[in-house]
C-alpha cells in the first residue's frame, strides 16, 4: 500500500484542516493545489479506500453531495439551514435510542444517524461570508 499514500496525505490533510465536513469535488481542488496532476477517481478511490479502513466517515446527510468528514468516531452533525455548512456537534451519542428501537421493533440496531438543522451563528448574526 505504498503506492498512493502521497494522494491519501493529502486528503488527511484536507479533511484534518477543518470541520466544513467537505465534498469530494472540494476536496479534489484543495489536494490539486498540493499534487497538481492528481484525478478526481483517484481522489475517490482513496476516499473510498479511507472510509474502509474506518479512517474517514462518508455522511449521509440530506444533500446532494456525499460530504466526507476526518473525524471517524461516531458524532451528531448540525446543519445550516442558510450557509448550508455541516458543523460537529459537541453531544455523546445516544445508545438508549438503539436499545429502545431494538426492543420495540426486534430488529438488531448497528447505529442511527440524527442530523439537526437550524441557523448558525454566524448566520445568525447575519454574517453570510463567514
Ligand atoms: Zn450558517
Ligand atoms: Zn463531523
Amino acid at each position: 500500500m505504498i503506492r498512493g499514500s502521497k494522494q491519501r496525505e493529502a486528503i488527511l490533510r484536507v479533511l484534518g484542516s477543518g470541520t466544513s465536513h467537505p465534498t469530494a469535488k472540494w476536496i479534489y481542488t484543495e489536494v490539486r493545489k498540493e499534487i497538481p496532476n492528481v484525478s478526481l477517481g483517484t481522489v475517490y478511490r482513496n476516499l473510498r479506500s479511507l472510509k474502509e479502513r474506518g479512517e474517514i466517515l462518508e455522511l449521509y446527510l440530506g444533500g446532494t453531495f456525499s460530504r466526507f468528514d476526518g473525524n471517524s468516531t461516531d458524532h451528531y452533525h448540525f446543519r445550516c439551514e442558510r450557509c448550508g455548512r455541516v458543523f460537529d456537534v459537541d453531544e455523546p451519542v445516544n445508545k438508549e435510542i438503539d436499545v429502545r428501537v431494538a426492543q420495540k421493533t426486534g430488529f438488531k440496531v448497528l447505529s442511527h444517524h440524527l442530523e439537526f438543522r437550524g441557523i448558525c451563528a454566524d448566520c445568525q448574526k447575519g454574517n453570510m461570508n463567514a
